[in-house]
């Protein structure tokens, strides 16, 4: 497998163009790239998260780290409003899980979440916490999942939709509805993610 430095798509990255010309419905040319994103991107993620950890570990981060999302403050909250939150910079890890817990806990038939590190995470308003999924008790709107290190969003919350975080990889895959297709591109586990 080649290096990313090959891309001839320079100002977008792959993910970015397939989910552009989805919208603008070029379906053939689609369905080609589809396959032609499924055997690069995995590489081409790792790749590019390889670079952005060993940027971190460099004593010039600022200048290894991918400039398009280093800086990036994205807020969110619940669907009252008396829960707000932001996390700063790059999400470590976006995936999807069809799990039974989180079609329980969300009523919905699965959860794209983001993962940061726990201190690009702050948070206002009060909130209660199951099986720890935490949500606002007034509304009902789920938050966040904290752990030690990480805080894992839950990236319906977020303000600005559409996001631009991308899904890198599915869980529990044998639980996913009939319809819904898995992302070419993305890891598929049937189950937890392997550590
Ligand atoms: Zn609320
Ligand atoms: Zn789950």
């Amino acid at each position: 497998m080649g290096a990313p430095a090959a891309w001839p798509f320079r100002n977008l990255r792959p993910h970015e163009l397939f989910v552009r010309m989805s919208l603008h419905r070029t379906q053939r040319f689609e369905d080609v790239f589809r396959s032609l994103l499924a055997e690069f991107l995995p590489a081409w993620l790792r790749s590019e998260r390889r670079q952005q950890s060993e940027g971190a570990r460099t004593t010039r981060p600022a200048a290894a780290v991918n400039p398009a999302t280093a800086d990036i403050q994205r807020e969110g909250g619940c669907l009252c409003g008396a829960v707000r939150f932001r996390v700063s910079g790059a999400p470590l890890r976006v995936g999807l899980c069809h799990c039974q817990d989180c079609r329980r806990a969300s009523g919905s038939f699965f959860t794209p979440f983001g993962v940061w590190p726990i201190a690009a995470y702050t948070s206002s308003g009060k909130m209660k916490t199951f099986a720890h999924r935490s949500f606002c008790p007034n509304c009902g709107g789920r938050i966040v999942w904290l752990r030690n290190d990480e805080a894992e969003i839950m990236l319906g919350s977020l303000d600005i939709a559409p996001s631009d975080l991308i899904p890198e990889y599915e869980l529990w895959t044998s639980r996913r509805e009939n319809w819904l297709a898995a992302l070419p591109w993305a890891d598929q586990f049937d189950g937890d993610r392997p550590v």
